[in-house]
C-alpha cells in the first residue's frame, strides 16, 4: 500500500451522522477514491461507534480502493451515553451541538493535514451540516455539496427560499405549489415547510444549506438526468448542478461493496428469499429512522395475513434514545405466517431489492430507498412518514409511474387499514397494474444502468467533477 504522500489529491467529505445521508456519501466517496483521490470520510462518533461495530471499519486505517485510498475519521460530538444510558437530547439541541464540536474538529483536520503536506484540494459534505461550506471557505478549499433528495426536492426548496412560488402558510396552508412539470398538493409538498409540519426545525436547517448555496462550486445529486430532465434543466439555470447517480450502482461503487457504513449488522435474507419463488415476496421497509405508531404495525401484519402474501418485513427496534417501546406484531402472527414471512430487524436492502425473488417494495419513500428500488426495477407501495418522502410518493406514483399510494403522510394522522393493505398488496403482485408498474421500473432500471455506465450522463458528470477537483487541487498545490 503507498503512503498518504503518494496521493496528491485530498478530499475531505463530512457527513451528518444520519443512515440515509451516510449511505449515499460514502459511495460518493469510493467512487472518488476509486478514481485515485485519497478520500477521508468524517462524521460524528454518534455513527462512528455503530458503523465500526456493524462493519469491518477501523478509525483512521487507510483502505486501498481502486486507485486511491478512503480513510475514516471519527469526531466527538458530546453523545457519550451518560451514567443512566443513552444521552437524551432533541434534533435541534444535536445539530447546534454537531456544528459546535465538527467545525472545531473539521478546522482542527484542516489545518493538521496542510502542515503534515497532505491538504485538503476539497470539501464535500451533505445537507444538515451546512457549517462545513463555511468552514472550507474560511481556510480557501473549494468545497462541493452532495444533494441527497431528488432534484424536484431541491426545486421546491430553491424555490421556497427565493420565493419563486407560493407555498402553504398559516393563513392559506391548503394552497397548491407550482413545480417546473409538477403541481403538488399542499400534502405533497416536503412537509418540512409546510405550517402544519411536526419538526419545522429540520425546514430551517435544509434551508440554511440554501443560504449558503453560493459557496460550493458544484452540487452534486444522487439522481440521473433522464429521470428527472425537467428539474436538472430548470435548475442548470441557477445551480451549478451535476447528477452523478445512483450512486449505488455505478460499476465503481459495486465493487466495493464491502466497505458500508451500515449502523446495524444485517441479518440473513438472501438465503431465505433464495428459497421462495420469483417475484412472490412483498419487501418492507421504513428506513432508518420512521417509527410507525403500533396500531399502524397492526393493521400492516394483518393486512399481510389476509393477503396470504410472502414478505420480508424489516422492523427496527426504536433508537433507545427515544423512549419509546418496541413494536408488537398481533398474537399468532409468527405462527401464521411461518411458511410465508420473515420479520428482520435490518437487511442487505440493496441485494434484497435486487432478488429475483422480490415482487414490491412497500416503503416509507426515504429518497435512497426510492432509488434503489426504482433503478433495481421494483415497483412500490408508497407509504412516506415526512419530509421529501411525501414528495418523493407523489412522484413514484403520479411521474414515474413505478408505484401505487398506500400511505399518507404522518402530519395527516390517518392509520390505513388491513383492507387496504390487502388490496393494494394484491395490485401491486398480480394482474395488469402489477404488469404496468413492472414495465416501468424496468424502463427506468435500463436508464440508469446506462446512466452510470462509461460515456453515460451520470459517469461523465463524475468524470468532470473529478477532473475538477484535480485541476483546482493542482492550482492549490503549485500556490503553496
Ligand atoms: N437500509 C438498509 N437496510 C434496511 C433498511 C434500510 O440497508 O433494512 C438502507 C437503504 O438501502 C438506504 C438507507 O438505509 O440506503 C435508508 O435511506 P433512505 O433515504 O431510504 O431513508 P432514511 O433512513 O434516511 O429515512
Amino acid at each position: 500500500m503507498g503512503s498518504e504522500l503518494e496521493a496528491p489529491i485530498h478530499v475531505l467529505m463530512v457527513s451528518y451522522p444520519a443512515q440515509g445521508h451516510i449511505n449515499p456519501l460514502l459511495r460518493l466517496g469510493k467512487c472518488l477514491a476509486a478514481k485515485g483521490l485519497f478520500v477521508t470520510f468524517t462524521t460524528s462518533e454518534t455513527a462512528g461507534k455503530n458503523m465500526r461495530t456493524a462493519n469491518n471499519i477501523t478509525d483512521k486505517s487507510v483502505i486501498p480502493v481502486g486507485d486511491g485510498f478512503l480513510k475514516f475519521d471519527f469526531f466527538e460530538d458530546g453523545m457519550a451515553d451518560d451514567d443512566d444510558g443513552p444521552k437524551k437530547i432533541n434534533l435541534g439541541d444535536f445539530s447546534a451541538q454537531l456544528e459546535l464540536f465538527g467545525k472545531q474538529y473539521v478546522s482542527q483536520m484542516v489545518k493538521k493535514h496542510a502542515e503534515e503536506n497532505h491538504p485538503f484540494s476539497c470539501i464535500i459534505n451533505n445537507p444538515f451540516v451546512p457549517w462545513v461550506c463555511d468552514v472550507a471557505a474560511e481556510h480557501g478549499i473549494p468545497s462541493a455539496m452532495l444533494w441527497i433528495q431528488s432534484s424536484a426536492v431541491f426545486t421546491a426548496y430553491y424555490s421556497y427560499f427565493h420565493k419563486l412560488v407560493s407555498f402553504p402558510s398559516d393563513s392559506d396552508p391548503y394552497v397548491d405549489v407550482q413545480l417546473p412539470s409538477v403541481v403538488l398538493k399542499h400534502n405533497e409538498v416536503p412537509d418540512f415547510l409546510h405550517p402544519f409540519s411536526p419538526y419545522p426545525f429540520l425546514g430551517t436547517l435544509i434551508l440554511e444549506q440554501f443560504k449558503n448555496l453560493s459557496k460550493p462550486f458544484c452540487v452534486l445529486v444522487d439522481s440521473f438526468e433522464e429521470l428527472e430532465h425537467d428539474y436538472i434543466n430548470y435548475l442548470t439555470k441557477f445551480v451549478p448542478i451535476r447528477p452523478i447517480g445512483p450512486l449505488f450502482k455505478t460499476p465503481i461503487a459495486t465493487g466495493t461493496s464491502e466497505i458500508r457504513g451500515d449502523f446495524m449488522k444485517s441479518d440473513d435474507c438472501i438465503e431465505w428469499l433464495n428459497s421462495r419463488a420469483p417475484a412472490s415476496v412483498v419487501y418492507i421497509s421504513f428506513g432508518s429512522i420512521v417509527y410507525l405508531p403500533q396500531e399502524q404495525v397492526t393493521e400492516i401484519a394483518h393486512g399481510l395475513t389476509n393477503s396470504h402474501a410472502s414478505f420480508l418485513w424489516v422492523l427496527k427496534p426504536p433508537p433507545k434514545n427515544i423512549g419509546v417501546p418496541p413494536h408488537v406484531l398481533p398474537d399468532g402472527f409468527f405462527e401464521e405466517t411461518r411458511d410465508k414471512g420473515k420479520v428482520v430487524q435490518w437487511s442487505p436492502q440493496e441485494e434484497v431489492l435486487a432478488h429475483p425473488s422480490v415482487a414490491c417494495f412497500l416503503t416509507h419513500c426515504g429518497w435512497n430507498s426510492s432509488m434503489e428500488a426504482l433503478t433495481l426495477g421494483v415497483p412500490m407501495l408508497t407509504f412516506p412518514a415526512w419530509g421529501d418522502q411525501v414528495t418523493n410518493a407523489k412522484f413514484l406514483v403520479d411521474v414515474f409511474g413505478v408505484g401505487i399510494k398506500l400511505g399518507y403522510g404522518q402530519a395527516e394522522k390517518k392509520v390505513v387499514s388491513r383492507e387496504e393493505v390487502k388490496k393494494c398488496l394484491l395490485e401491486a403482485t398480480e394482474g395488469p397494474k402489477a404488469d404496468e408498474l413492472k414495465q416501468n421500473a424496468l424502463k427506468w432500471k435500463k436508464d440508469a444502468e446506462t446512466a452510470v455506465a462509461v460515456g453515460g450522463s451520470s459517469a461523465r458528470n463524475l468524470d468532470a467533477f473529478v477532473k475538477e477537483i484535480k485541476k483546482r487541487g493542482a492550482v492549490g498545490v503549485s500556490g503553496r
